[in-house]
């Protein structure tokens, strides 16, 4: 909560939730200051740089002075890359897709375009999960609805739970595969499950948050969005992000026939449109994709070690995760080994004591009983961190015990 008591600001900005991990970033920023060694796993983006070729077009289109303002809609050129349609089988057409400052926007104009405030409109979203979904839903109104994700489900939820929580006051039901946080992803046959029950509620729209779809690492991709009946309730969020390391350049794209106009006038009535920027992210996915395969095969490499490395410490266990670049290990047995209460001062001790940064369980909603302690740990960076940072952890928890 923030030091408003004595300002006159609304509930809804008092009660603002927030991405705990960049809480977190400025407890680890304040130990570095003071000079400490701490190996960073809390980031959720890549740690390489943007490739050059992306660069070049963006000094380009600066330079040529296409620095004003743009449709709300986006480029046209970005909006025509055909990016969903090479990456989904699926046809997009340029008129359906609209470009955001981010992803992240989108899932506030998606919340905004198909709730009411007040009317007890329910959003059906995963728990753990972006801690933005929550915290968005009840600033736009909406009544949040956690599905929960569960470990021997390898963090897909329970379809009974989606049938017992669905009712005709659900309005949108979000989806995020693969995960943050858990890096799990959601099958094709949950997929066809999920389309089964969603077809059934005329006015529930899906949000498939798929903002990792290109780091899945051992099989292909696939988008609700491909199931045709459910494709008109779809809005498909991406961005390049992740894929292309681009966190700071601020560019995402979301698709819907239906509400693409909707998302133009929100972009029209916020920020205006995308920045410069587009034109980066137009290089990014109409040129060569080598850079980020490059990226990709790392991270892939950098899951096998990370999760090979977690097995092997006492008291931990650690699910391979399909896609993203994020583990969750289950750390119960750790936790009872050093008698510590749960995740989060489990969190706080190794952060403190061995110099190890992680989020906890907590930082991603609320805890499901029975499911123990969990951290998230993200692998976006070197290999060698992540040897230095096991090797401090398995240290740490064999001289505690
Ligand atoms: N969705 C999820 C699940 C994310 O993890 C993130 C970034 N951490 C976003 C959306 C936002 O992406 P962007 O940087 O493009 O706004």
């Amino acid at each position: 909560m923030l030091k408003s008591d004595y300002l006159n600001v609304s509930t809804r900005t008092r009660e603002l939730q927030t991405e705990n991990a960049f809480v977190v970033l400025k407890e680890v920023n304040e130990l570095y200051h003071r000079g400490r060694d701490i190996i960073n796993f809390c980031i959720g983006q890549p740690d390489f740089d943007t490739p050059e070729y992306i660069k070049q077009a963006a000094y380009y289109a600066i330079n040529k002075g296409r620095t004003g303002y743009s449709e709300s809609s986006g480029i046209w050129k970005l909006r025509e890359a055909e990016y969903f349609s090479r990456t989904r089988n699926i046809d997009v057409k340029p008129k359906s897709i609209v470009i955001a400052n981010g992803a992240k926007p989108f899932i506030g104009y998606s919340i905004l375009s198909v709730t009411d405030y007040g009317a007890g409109h329910e959003v059906l979203y995963p728990n753990p999960g972006f801690p933005i979904y929550e915290s968005q839903i009840r600033a736009h109104g909406a009544i949040p609805v956690p599905l929960n994700l569960r470990e021997n489900r390898r963090y897909a939820f329970d379809m009974q739970e989606l049938e017992q929580k669905v009712n005709h006051q659900s309005r949108l039901l979000i989806l995020n595969s693969p995960h943050n946080p858990t890096g799990g992803a959601l099958t094709a046959s949950d997929l066809n499950q999920i389309a089964e029950i969603a077809k059934r509620y005329e006015n529930l729209w899906i949000l498939s948050d798929e903002i990792y779809s290109q780091l899945l690492y051992d099989d292909a991709f696939t988008s609700i969005a491909e199931i045709p009946e459910i494709k008109d309730k779809t809005i498909i969020l991406d961005g390049v992000s992740k894929t292309y390391a681009m966190t700071g350049w601020r560019i995402g794209f979301a698709s819907n026939e239906k509400l693409a106009d909707y998302f133009s006038r929100w972009i029209t009535n916020t920020s205006s449109c995308a920045c410069p920027s587009q034109y980066a992210a137009l290089a990014a996915l109409t040129g060569p994709q080598k850079d980020a395969e490059r990226m990709r095969t790392s991270y892939k490499r950098r899951r096998d070690a990370i999760v090979t490395g977690l097995n092997a410490i006492d008291g931990i266990s650690c699910q391979k995760p399909p896609g993203a670049f994020y583990v969750w290990p289950n750390i119960t047995d750790a936790c009872f080994q050093l008698k510590i209460n749960d995740s989060e001062a489990f969190r706080k001790k190794i952060l403190y004591e061995a110099g190890i940064a992680a989020l906890s369980d907590i930082h991603f909603g609320t805890k499901i009983d029975d499911e123990g302690e969990h951290l998230r740990l993200s692998y976006a960076t070197s290999e060698q961190n992540i040897r230095k940072g096991l090797q401090r952890l398995r240290e740490y928890i064999n001289s505690n015990c």
